[in-house]
């Protein structure tokens, strides 16, 4: 009795100080979802903006207690900030297509558009929306700026209507407190709805296998969407094959044969608002290995491939915590090799500059020196040989379980090669990371961000996921 009546203060100062949080959020906003669409042209030395429109866009998922961003991810950042304070009520980081693109060799020689939308809470009075870009210091400095009255003529008060029918994969509690991912399915003709169920199901169900997701599981709602395609399977460039599936899911991204996208950005936000949501992950019918993830935006992944339980995690990791590839072997579309790295922004991959200020410092085990030696020669000469031998297979139009082959010789010699050296399962400062083999080092020798061995997320990738976690759930 003696402790209830100690503990009882403390809980009225929590549920007091949580009411005067949600107050202060509908001081400000409504519980819908105000969504500003614009379109992103540039080149690789210029880019502009201008707005598209502003919709409403389902309910509110996000928190509305953790409504400033203080996670420092993304190459870009957005606020919404009231125009009679100029205080900002609501900011968060994400990365685009268009940041991508810009870094490859086509943006040096064309202008292209991208469409990208920011989401945030209905705000009650005009607001001011600026959107912020990372410089090669990692200072923020705002590119584009635009003011909202959400009482305008032109802002549409009006849903879009429900594409395709929601259903709960599991649900923990409300969509405020929760994150919230939605399971979207491009590809799936309409008598393949049931595989579709089963594929949304086995996927999840390997997402919450993993760490941390599998601890805080109770801090997740997820949902599904069914949007049935007029027939299987999505576009395939290098296949030949071209599909006009409901969101244009697409391999051959950035000319990457296995890199798979959507520029379809208008499409999948007015059916993914059907939903509460905050994630999004869509599967593909297929059985060609491919995926992508994208920092706030999506990830994809190939449901019928051998190793879709890895690139279901592994995109997920890109798209949820931003994290970077630690791998650094295989072909990619953008341009490498740089003489020096400025500091990435991603939390998993950095420049070491400064060993004694190493972003993640507190997680290195004790004894293990910066950086951190392993074999790495090694490693490259197996690695470059199995790149060779893929380029082979594909260009001899190899079959998808040829390819698998390879990929299962790979993953088991690797994984002997890694995980026998001396700072196996330490965490420390390993050379070569996010596509470069100099000046970029990563935080252990095996991370489901560097191979698809059997190893799960490194403790730098996991926290930086709980960190995510944190900002959708915890009051
Ligand atoms: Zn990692």
């Amino acid at each position: 009795m003696k402790r209830l009546i100690l503990l009882l203060p403390f809980a009225l100062i929590v549920s007091l100080s949580l009411s005067s949080v949600s107050a202060q959020f509908s001081q400000h906003f409504t519980e819908r979802t105000m969504r500003l669409d614009y379109f992103h042209s540039g080149t690789a030395s210029e880019e502009h903006f201008s707005p598209d429109r502003v919709v409403m866009d389902g309910p509110w998922a996000g928190s509305q207690t953790r409504l400033l961003d203080s996670t420092n991810l993304g190459k870009y950042f957005f606020e919404v900030i009231a125009r009679d304070t100029n205080m900002p009520l609501y900011s968060r980081g994400f990365a685009s297509v268009y940041g991508e693109w810009e870094t490859t060799p086509e943006a040096r020689e064309m202008w292209r558009t991208f469409h990208e939308s920011l989401r945030f809470p209905w705000p009650r009075k005009p607001v001011q929306v600026t959107l912020k870009k990372r410089t090669p210091d990692n200072a923020f400095v705002e590119i584009w700026s635009t003011t909202i009255d959400p009482n305008s003529r032109f802002v549409v008060r009006a849903d879009a209507a429900p594409r395709g029918s929601v259903w709960t994969v599991f649900e923990n509690g409300p969509a405020s407190q929760k994150v919230d991912l939605l399971v979207l399915g491009d590809g799936y003709a309409g008598n393949e709805m049931e595989k579709f169920h089963s594929d949304v199901k086995r996927m999840v169900g390997k997402l919450f296998e993993h760490e941390p997701f599998k601890s805080r599981k109770a801090d997740f709602n997820v949902r599904a969407l069914d949007v049935p395609s007029a027939e299987s399977g999505v576009t395939r460039p290098h296949a030949g094959i071209f599909r006009r599936s409901p969101l244009s899911t697409h391999y051959s991204s950035f000319d990457s044969e296995r890199y798979v996208l959507s520029y379809d950005n208008r499409t999948i936000r007015d059916i993914s608002s059907a939903a509460p949501y905050e994630f999004v992950s869509i599967l593909l019918n297929e059985r060609t290995y491919g995926g992508g993830g994208i920092f706030n935006l999506y990830a994809t992944c190939a449901a019928d491939t051998a190793f879709a339980d890895y690139i279901f995690v592994h995109e997920f990791g890109h798209h949820f915590a931003g994290l970077g590839d630690e791998y650094y072997t295989s072909d990619v579309a953008y341009e490498t090799g740089a003489s020096s790295h400025p500091e990435p922004w991603e939390p998993n991959v950095t420049a070491l500059h400064d060993p004694s200020e190493l972003k993640w410092k507190e997680l290195v085990t004790p004894g293990t020196p910066l950086p951190t030696p392993w074999k790495k020669a090694e490693f490259e000469t197996a690695s470059n040989n199995y790149q060779k031998e893929r380029r082979k297979l594909r260009a001899s139009g190899a079959s998808e379980d040829q390819m698998e082959k390879l990929f299962s010789e790979q993953k088991q010699r690797e994984t002997e090669l890694l995980h026998s050296g001396g700072f196996a399962g330490k965490v420390g400062a390993f050379e070569g990371a996010s596509y470069e083999t100099k000046g970029l080092y990563r935080p252990q020798v095996d991370c489901i961000m560097f191979s698809r061995n059997d190893v799960g997320f490194c403790p730098v990738c996991a926290k930086a996921i709980e960190r995510v976690i944190d900002l959708y759930s915890r009051p």
